[in-house]
């Protein structure tokens, strides 16, 4: 059976799957869910998942993480409906996610071919189906609150567009949007979907967000965002799948893997997979010039920063909320040291690791993570340049590149290497001008004159930046929408 245990949670409490993905952040502790016994697959099952459509990897990883919260012929249900040919066109006998080799050795696992362009998509389009099914059972609706820059905007918003049982709303920064992001997002307003424009930024968002999910009016609001154990559990198939397509079918085989990174939760879901058994051999940290998990790495310095504006924005973070996950881990487990690491980390803005009698190496050295910083200019280049290799057809986006940067580096001989492509180029047009000295032409029907098909302004809710003017907000949609009573915890 697979039960989830609060990583702050001394009493050491043992909660079902469907708890941990309706409450997301444990409301007790404030401490994140993690499963109490990480299961294994037997090198034979990974043999059997060679070659198999995502759907059926998805559905036997899945299960495994649902325990009895959802039957499995649900989840398989879910994962069809998620990753159907209409959301993936261009799926390769039935694997989402195909690898491309960008040069010797290097290769891009293709994440983002899903309805909004970004990886959020793996994740997030499944939640939605689960939320719904866990509500019907128990006859109520749930509404959610979130904060975005962009990518879990309109990822999140195509998930929960038009479930019966589910509402959303989500609130972006007025400044700081890119207009293609607007776009998917003002194209997904109405119905179950509330957008709201905050007057401030991304920052701002989120401290309206935490502020109101303190008050007991909108406490039992439920989330979208990474730290939900639902989505890592999601990110799981897809790097057991990516590693299956790297090893040529001779599972046992050495594969790195380089993570664009931010919150860190895409590359925890990689940590999983080796935990579950799968032969990852390096996972390596790709960030940006926000680089708090390269200190982290390399110094064993979990030091929290202000976060700078970057040309790969979906990482510019100041530090990395699911590595909690990970320390978790590195402490043995043990809530008492985790929460009196996070407290160092929360009042003193840094933690060591030998201020907890740890080498400052241990993620390298016993954990086999390792990591590198792409800036602004390496970014640049390196979409140049595997533009020019791929005979000018091949363009990533600035996130991607920033993995495709440190793999270049961090590459071993006889080891491939996989970049996890994180969005498409085409959200980013003014860093691929940059770069390439053009915008390519858009091919994908999807996105073909997306900004001027949606007129974003029209559909998003204007509020000034404070928790008091969302809240009214959103007692007035609530009504309008019928929602009197909503939320049940899991
Ligand atoms: C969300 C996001 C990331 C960061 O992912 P984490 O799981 O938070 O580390 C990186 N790149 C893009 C494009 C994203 O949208």
């Amino acid at each position: 059976m697979s039960m989830y245990v609060s990583t702050r949670d001394t009493a050491e409490q043992a909660y079902p799957y469907s708890h941990a993905a309706v409450e997301g952040l444990d409301r007790d502790t404030g401490g994140l869910f993690v499963p109490r016994l990480t299961p294994v697959f037997s090198e034979a099952t990974l043999q059997s998942f060679v070659d198999q459509p995502t759907v059926t990897i998805f559905t036997e990883t899945k299960s495994l993480f649902a325990g009895d919260s959802i039957p499995t012929d649900v989840i398989h249900r879910i994962a069809e409906e998620s990753y159907s040919k209409a959301n993936f066109p261009y799926a390769e006998n039935g694997i989402i996610t195909p690898l491309d080799e960008l040069q010797p050795g290097i290769y891009k696992l293709r994440l983002s071919d899903g309805p909004t362009g970004s990886f959020k998509d793996q994740a997030l389009l499944p939640l939605g189906g689960e939320l719904d099914f866990f509500m019907a059972k128990i006859r109520r609706m749930m509404a959610m609150l979130g904060g975005t820059s962009g990518d879990t905007g309109s990822s999140g918003e195509s998930s929960i567009k038009g479930r019966e049982r589910l509402w959303l709303a989500m609130l972006s920064p007025k400044n700081g949007m890119a207009p293609f992001q607007s776009a998917q997002m003002g194209a997904l307003s109405g119905g179950n979907i509330l957008n709201i424009s905050v007057e401030g930024a991304f920052d701002d968002c989120q401290r309206i967000v935490k502020a109101l999910k303190r008050t007991d009016e909108f406490g039992g609001f439920g989330a979208v965002n990474s730290i939900n154990w639902a989505r890592i559990a999601s990110q799981v198939p897809y790097w057991i799948s990516g590693y299956l397509q790297a090893c040529e079918g001779e599972v046992g085989k050495p594969v790195d893997f380089v993570v664009p990174s931010g919150n860190f939760g895409n590359a925890l879901a990689g940590y999983i997979a080796r935990s579950m058994g799968v032969p990852i051999r390096r996972i390596i940290i790709a960030t940006n010039e926000n680089s708090v998990l390269d200190e982290l790495i390399q110094t064993g310095n979990y030091r929290r920063r202000d976060s700078q504006i970057t040309s790969s924005p979906s990482m510019d973070i100041g530090e990395a909320s699911n590595y909690e996950r990970l320390a978790f881990d590195v402490l043995e487990r043990d809530p008492t040291r985790l929460k009196a690491y996070m407290g160092k980390f929360a009042t003193g803005g840094e933690v060591r690791f030998e201020d907890f009698g740890l080498p400052n190496n241990y993620l390298q050295k016993f954990m086999n993570f390792d990591s590198g910083v792409s800036t602004h200019q390496d970014r640049l280049a390196t979409i140049l340049e595997i533009f020019k290799a791929s005979g000018n057809k091949t363009v990533i986006d600035p996130h991607t590149a920033d993995a495709v940067t440190v793999a270049m580096r961090k590459q071993q001989h006889g080891v491939p290497i996989v970049c996890l492509e994180t969005a498409l180029p085409v959200k980013f047009d003014a860093t691929i001008k940059e770069a390439l000295g053009f915008v390519p032409k858009r091919t994908d029907p999807r996105f073909i004159g997306l900004e001027e098909r949606v007129d974003a302004e029209q559909t998003f809710r204007r509020a000034e930046n404070s928790p008091e003017a969302v809240a009214d907000i959103l007692r007035e949609e609530l009504a309008l929408a019928g929602l009197s009573s909503y939320v049940a915890r899991g």
